[in-house]
């Protein structure tokens, strides 16, 4: 299923090389020497989860179902192609990502909301086809590769919230 999993994100524009980009984006600044190889291993033990490739191969079976014209409802199918902002079913999707790697997962799928970096811009910009649900996916994969990683160094970003810490207060 991983396999297939890593097939479906590649059909629909997303390297797996894409997502490691965004973890190493959230997690550079607490872990100094953090390899993209330690990134790619955490994303593949997530994507081996089964609730993990389920809720990645709903989502994108009804972008899918929206390109191809299928969804049955055309009224819902309008307002997912539309990207309706109220709409928020595709971030409630995503969560159940998140949920299973605990808080640190969740407010990084947030911040990924909100900034929308690499491959997530790309994938919001896309005319040519449905990613209303495949780019809070890939944010959330993304960010639950950021919360396993950080619970692998927890003692390392202990550190480094303390230093950092003492430095504020060196410069009050
Ligand atoms: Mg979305």
């Amino acid at each position: 299923m991983r396999d297939k999993c890593i097939a479906l994100l590649k059909q629909r524009g997303v390297e797996i090389d894409d997502i490691i980009d965004i973890t190493m984006l959230l997690q550079q600044p607490y872990i100094e020497n953090l390899k993209r190889e330690e990134v790619h291993e955490n994303l593949m033990e997530i994507l081996s989860k089964r609730e993990v490739y389920h809720a990645v191969y709903t989502g994108i079976a009804i972008d899918i179902s929206v390109d191809e014209g299928t969804f049955f409802d055309e009224k819902i199918r309008g307002i997912i192609k539309d990207d309706y902002g109220l709409y928020g079913v595709d971030e409630v999707l995503a969560y159940s990502i998140c949920n299973i790697y605990g808080s640190i997962a969740l407010t990084n799928f947030g911040y990924v909301d909100k900034l929308k970096p690499g491959i997530i811009q790309v994938i919001n910009d896309d005319l040519t086809q449905c990613n209303t649900f495949l780019d809070d996916i890939v944010g959330a994969l993304a960010a639950a590769a950021a919360s396993r990683v950080a619970h692998s160094h927890r003692k390392e970003i202990k550190e480094e919230v303390l230093g950092r810490k003492k430095e504020r207060a060196k410069r009050r």
